[in-house]
């Protein structure tokens, strides 16, 4: 294992600091809609208990801003100090609304305008703000959700990702504002891999270092996310690179925090310089199955060496696990590859269930990559390399893409998944 890159350090709130030698800090995101107050709250008081060290909750309109008051009044109120961090898409005026609120902000700046320079300008704003109220923030740039300005310049790879994130990082250092993280997630695991790389080399040559927020993005669920998600985080960590992990997953999110703490555990920096027990009241440790402890521990052992093409199979006698890990790590397709965003309280529909009935239709299909998002507002621009969507309109009604273009509109949700396998089956006899 690489010694740990060294980054500045970054406090949220009064009880996590994230980088320089500290543990590497555990976090997750509520699938409760926001405007349920109650459901979040109880939540977060289940994921808190569960073991996340900073809980992200999304903000999708103005009006939740009072809501995410309320959450954060409520959860001190009851003695659950865990930061809380607003998700925001899109709108400058939300991440402007929310800063006065919560202890953490994630932005994608390059969201705030369709102009580049207005963005620029807004984020200028922004950083004010932050610094005003001591807030921390997280830039969060998705492969998915690139900017037009980015990917016409640069186009859509991981170099592409640390460029982007980079024009932002030294805004921040022109700024003076110290409080920042990045993220460079990406549901391809070479991609996401390799763009965490390229950041961190950048911001190595720029002399000032963020602490990293590492995670795969739409990761899906079961064995599969879980895989998924070890393998290109175990790999980043075993060089030293990320300082806070989510593992996303499409399933309950107290289901992410064993694995990501397990994740902690293996690789973590405790012991090292500026490690301060005090500082990180350390949750209860979650429990993994013994099952899962060892499917994570295999994958986590052959990661690296299978993305980094040091060994081209595993020695493991299960086919199962070898051919989950080899798909995780890109290197043979044994199925679809699927998408799945996390879910988050924008999404309208059982996403988990839906998302476990698509692979079930689909599961005969070979060399096709299939996304289950949860809302029409960034699912289609997060799907990224997929060849098809399902996306959650809401109301019960999906909109099915083929590669960008949304193809059957209004679906009824009982007819969608029929519809999928139809257009596939359409699109192989053509
Ligand atoms: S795509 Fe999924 S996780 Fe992302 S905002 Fe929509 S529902 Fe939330």
């Amino acid at each position: 294992m690489k010694e740990a890159l060294s980054t500045r350090e970054v406090r949220v709130g009064a009880s996590v600091v994230i980088g320089s030698g500290h543990p590497i800090v555990v976090q997750t995101m509520c699938n409760t809609r926001t405007s349920d107050v109650r459901a979040t709250v109880a939540q977060c008081r289940r994921l808190a208990a569960a073991g996340a060290q900073l809980i992200r909750i999304t903000v999708p309109s103005m009006a939740d801003v009072a809501h995410l008051q309320e959450i954060h009044t409520q959860l001190r109120s009851e003695g659950i100090e865990t930061p809380l961090v607003a998700d925001i898409h899109f709108s400058s005026e939300i991440a402007m609304a929310v800063v006065p609120v919560v202890e953490k902000i994630r932005i994608n700046p390059g969201n705030f305008h369709p102009d580049h320079e207005k963005a620029r300008a807004l984020f200028g704003e922004f950083l004010e703000l932050c610094k005003k109220y001591d807030r921390a923030i997280r830039i969060g740039l998705n492969h998915g959700s690139l900017g037009k300005y980015i990917v016409e310049r640069y186009g859509n790879t991981p170099e592409a990702m640390a460029l982007a994130a980079m024009e932002w990082v030294d805004m921040c250092i022109d700024a003076h504002f110290y409080n920042v993280m990045v993220s460079l997630k990406a549901s391809n695991t070479v991609v996401m891999v390799n763009a965490y790389r390229e950041l961190a080399r950048r911001m190595q040559e720029r002399g000032v270092v963020f602490p990293l927020h590492v995670g795969v993005t739409e990761a899906g669920n079961g064995d599969s996310g879980r895989i998924k998600s070890c393998v290109a985080i175990s790999t980043l960590l075993s060089e030293g690179i990320g300082n806070t992990i989510r593992v996303s997953l499409t399933e309950d999110p107290a289901n992410e925090l064993p694995v990501a703490r397990y994740l902690a555990d293996r690789y973590g920096m405790a012991g090292q310089a500026g490690h301060d027990e005090g500082c990180h009241a350390r949750p209860d440790r979650a429990s993994l199955s013994p099952r899962e402890a060892s499917i994570l521990k295999v994958a986590c052992d052959w990661g690296a060496p299978l993305l980094n093409h040091e060994v081209d199979d595993i020695p493991i006698e299960d086919e199962y696990l070898k051919d989950e890990i080899m798909q995780a790590c890109r290197r043979k397709f044994y199925k679809p590859e699927y998408i799945a965003c996390p879910g988050c309280g924008r999404t309208l529909y059982n996403l988990e269930e839906t998302f476990n009935r698509v692979k079930e239709a689909t599961s005969g299909f070979k060399d096709v990559v299939i996304a289950v998002m949860g809302c029409i507002v960034n699912g289609p621009g997060e799907m990224a390399d997929a060849d098809y969507g399902y996306v959650g309109e809401g109301f019960g009604k999906v909109t099915l893409y083929r590669k960008k273009d949304p193809v059957l509109r209004h679906i009824p949700e009982d007819e969608a998944v029929d519809k999928l396998v139809e257009l596939i089956w359409q699109d192989r006899q053509d």
